[in-house]
């Protein structure tokens, strides 16, 4: 459609020459409604066809944006944990988002004006060589050197490549100081504290600088030549030399499709950045695609969880290369209660996590229910194993939705009924919109304890065989504490539970404590059997108890 819109512009253009033409050399002759008619049907012609172009390469670009998008999601969604570890979802997000964007503007923009920027001069000229050989010749040569001249001025696309990047770190800086104002408004420091970002700016501030002036030569040439077209006058003088008539109708094609090659090169100049761009984006996320794919978890088709016994056969991992657990072997029973204990960094939180099948393990196997987890699909998994954690997740929507996000098929009374195992009732009750109450709305202030007995709600809600908890009452605040406490009894009821708890107080009675160090079980047992014998159990509720009894003064 672009192409038939140049055609078409070139036509009107033929015709304003025509009529110059005749009105010139033969006035009389002139009928002005048809010489009118002819060029502004063709022109109009010329734009409607134009925006159609424009028009489709948009439905193309929105439709291309929305599917990078999705598959952006799909991708998010096939991750393994240790993708997130590595990237913040923010950033993630920016990928993703900005230049999904970026490729609108490109496919949106780039393919009519490419192809009109190309057309037009090309016909263009051919339609002067038609007029007169000599004004195609002058064409040609103008052509050649606007080309030659918007080359130089785009400069190399290498400097182009550094611009972005140095901008892109610039705006990374910024959004970095600006989280950081707090910070150095307390301690008095201005921006020159952060040295990094500072660079960033006077960086960015030289290269453009830079390419602003390498730029200005070429530019004024630009400009001088493309607006020199008084000088063409000498040309046709020179060549129609006493003929006013053709003089002055060469003349003003002239004049008249100068200014549409000008336009053109502007175009041009435009396609070389959006093309650059393309590419930039396209590259960008294309390489977040195969890193989030070469941490895709595997899954199988076991879609059903049968039993909550939970087996590690020499399982091996690591978040990195240094591996955190080596050749960890141990079972749980259905239905028991287990609590994890150790010092920070022995590994119960990674320990959890792979019982969760958050990531890809290095060796061994995990068994629960009969299959390993990598059999099971996603869904099985995610449906049998509820976590809570210790910073409470809850999403700026109501509570009840919050909640009905552990269940998407349960019934109200369902969601109602978590609510209340969950101690939650009390909360409800403190807003006049019930359950309906956004999280996070203006007035709407849940404390730590209170968010937390919220998403057990939503894990009761799952009904799921096998419970983690990762230190899930440190949240709690010292009023709460017997709420929360209340309401993770009611979610472990009838379940296989690993607990992993700070306040040692809180875990003595499970079933079996397993006493986790380097990555290692290196105790098992019941309370009483452990503190009954010299174990680190032991020694770990011995410091836990001195600590407690700690005072200030
Ligand atoms: P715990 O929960 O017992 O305090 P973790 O399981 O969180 O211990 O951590 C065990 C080890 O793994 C630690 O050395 C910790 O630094 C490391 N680790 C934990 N999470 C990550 C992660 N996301 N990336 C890299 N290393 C990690
Ligand atoms: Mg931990």
């Amino acid at each position: 459609m672009s192409l038939v819109s140049a055609v078409f512009m070139i036509i009107s253009y033929y015709y304003i020459y025509h009529f110059f033409k005749q009105l010139i050399t033969d006035s009389e002759k002139v009928d002005f409604t048809e010489a009118a008619s002819k060029i502004v049907i063709y022109l109009v012609a010329g734009i409607i066809t134009y925006f159609g172009a424009v028009f489709l390469t948009h439905v193309l670009a929105f439709r291309l944006e929305t599917n990078l998008k999705k598959e952006g999601i799909r991708h998010i969604m096939n991750s393994s944990f240790s993708f997130f570890d590595k990237n913040e979802s923010g950033r993630v997000r920016k990928i993703i988002d900005d230049n999904t964007v970026l490729t609108h503007m490109s496919v949106a923009h780039l393919i009519p004006d490419l192809s009109t920027a190309v057309f037009i001069p090309v016909l263009g000229i051919g339609l002067s060589f038609y007029v007169d050989w000599r004004l195609g010749l002058l064409f040609t040569v103008t052509l050649i050197t606007g080309l030659f001249i918007t080359k130089k001025m785009a400069g190399e696309m290498s400097f182009l490549e550094s611009y972005l990047k140095a901008s892109e770190k610039m705006n990374g800086g910024a959004v970095e100081y600006v989280r950081g104002i707090p910070v150095l408004k307390i301690f008095k420091a201005n921006i020159e504290a952060l040295r990094e970002f500072y660079k960033s700016v006077t960086d960015y501030s030289k290269l453009a600088f830079q390419y602003s002036m390498s730029c200005r030569g070429w530019y004024v040439l630009f400009q001088v030549f493309f607006n020199a077209i008084y000088l063409a006058a000498l040309f046709f003088g020179y060549m129609e030399d006493g003929n006013t008539g053709e003089f002055l109708s060469k003349f003003m094609f002239y004049a008249a499709f100068n200014g549409v090659i000008l336009i053109s090169f502007m175009k041009i100049m435009y396609v070389g950045m959006y093309v650059f761009q393309a590419n930039n984006c396209i590259g960008k996320i294309e390489a977040i695609f195969d890193e989030m794919a070469a941490e895709k978890l595997s899954s199988g088709n076991v879609t059903e969880m049968k039993g909550g016994s939970i087996e590690f056969k020499n399982v091996t991992f690591g978040y990195e290369e240094s591996l955190v657990i080596e050749n960890l072997s141990f079972r749980l029973e259905e239905g028991r209660q287990y609590a994890l204990v150790g010092a920070s960094g022995s590994g119960k939180s990674t320990i959890a996590k792979l019982i969760s099948g958050f990531y890809k393990l290095n060796g061994g196997e995990i068994i629960i229910g009969g299959h390993s987890l990598e059999e099971y699909t996603e869904e099985a998994i995610a449906k049998n194993i509820a976590n809570v954690f210790q910073d409470a997740k809850l999403f700026k929507t109501t509570i009840y939705e919050n909640v009905k996000i552990g269940n998407p098929e349960a019934s109200k009374e369902q969601v109602m009924e978590a609510l209340r195992l969950a101690q939650c009732d009390e909360i409800i009750e403190k807003f006049d919109t019930r359950e309906e109450t956004v999280i996070g709305a203006k007035g709407v202030h849940l404390s730590g304890g209170e968010m937390q007995r919220v998403t057990i709600a939503r894990a009761i809600l799952k009904n799921a065989g096998i419970v983690i908890m990762d230190e899930a009452s440190a949240a709690a605040d010292p009023e709460n504490e017997y709420e929360l406490q209340m309401a993770l009894s009611n979610l472990m009821k009838g379940r296989t539970v690993i607990m992993i708890a700070h306040r040692l107080s809180s875990i003595r009675n499970v079933d079996e404590i397993l006493v986790v160090d380097g990555g290692k079980i290196i105790e098992r047992g019941s309370h009483s059997e452990l503190i009954g014998k010299d174990s680190v159990y032991r020694t770990l509720q011995q410091e836990y108890s001195k600590a407690n009894e700690w005072r200030v003064g």
